[in-house]
């Protein structure tokens, strides 16, 4: 198994020459995906077990392989490879159903692209800050710096952070967001939270077109539906393929909310994602399976 030495040097490669190598660990999700939801489309315990196990298999996986390959681009293979397929499956398979107006179509795409666009954007400036922060030498202090990282030897803002993945200072750092596999901060913060507000609407807009698609649906409010009974969707795989990437699709829809929620909380407080980390931290020196395993599929902190 040979690691690509271009990831780990250049965390940047993609956005300046494109994918020209992937390594083995960024391989394994375009795989995984597909064959994980054909395999929970088999039947309703199948969905159950392949839901259940999943995430803890991750985490095995994780634990014992991936977090030994300093920059894995596994999780943002996972991010691309899960996008592509759930949207694959709504176009192809929801859409030729003739249950969706054009418009709702046309909504949801709108919010696809606008969460593709932005989350571009996300990675586009924390790779701009990684570039500009290299070019930087030396140790001189400039103005509104106040003091010098200990570990990169240059100056950094009193709010600054070391992330040890981009080998850089990161402006007010919130965290470094493995499904991404970019530091986010002061310079591409608006960004990431348009691209989860965009990806939240996104994924559970899709999820319900979904299910009202190929469950039977029953009226809520006006045009709005809900699904009803799905007791039928194992009878044909297209189907059932539908029906569990919009399981899939909410569960993500509800993870970003969550995250959504959580960084309008912050701003309320003031505070980033990386100070009440150190905060809780000296509170606290617990690192226990579920804090891993919370940042492991949160964002590594
Ligand atoms: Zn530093
Ligand atoms: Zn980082």
């Amino acid at each position: 198994m040979r690691f690509c030495g271009r990831f780990l040097c250049n965390p940047c490669t993609w956005q300046e020459g494109g994918v020209r190598q992937l390594s083995f660990d960024a391989l394994i999700p375009i795989f995984t995906v597909p064959i994980l939801m054909v395999v929970a489309s088999q039947s309703f315990t199948c969905t159950v077990i392949i839901f259940l196990l999943s995430p803890p298999l991750i985490y095995y996986f994780y634990r014992n392989f991936l977090r030994f390959i300093i920059r894995t681009k596994f999780f943002l293979m996972w991010t691309v490879t899960s996008v592509l397929t759930l949207l694959l499956v709504f176009e192809f398979s929801v859409v030729p159903l003739l249950e969706i107006l054009p418009e709702e179509n046309l909504v949801f795409v709108i919010c696809v692209v606008g969460g593709l666009v932005c989350g571009y954007k996300t990675k586009q400036k924390a790779c701009q800050v990684t570039q500009e922060n290299s070019l930087l030498q030396g140790v001189e202090l400039g103005e509104g710096d106040s003091e010098i990282c200990n570990i990169c030897k240059k100056c950094t803002s009193q709010k600054a952070f070391h992330c040890r993945l981009c080998q850089t200072c990161i402006n007010e750092r919130e965290y470094h967001c493995k499904w991404l596999d970019c530091c986010v901060g002061a310079s591409n913060l608006r960004w990431y939270l348009t691209c989860l507000l965009f990806s939240a609407v996104a994924f559970i807009y899709g999820s319900n077109l979904t299910m009202t698609s190929v469950c039977h649906p029953f009226i809520l409010i006006g045009t709005i539906l809900l699904p009803d009974d799905c007791s039928d969707v194992y009878h044909q795989l297209d189907i059932a393929i539908c029906f569990v990437s919009s399981i899939y699709s909410l569960l993500i829809g509800l993870v970003i909310t969550f995250y959504l929620i959580y960084h309008f909380w912050l701003l309320y407080l003031g505070k980033t994602a990386n100070e009440r980390h150190l905060l809780n931290n000296e509170n606290e020196n617990n690192e226990g399976v579920l804090r891993n395993a919370t940042k492991l599929f949160c964002c590594k902190l």
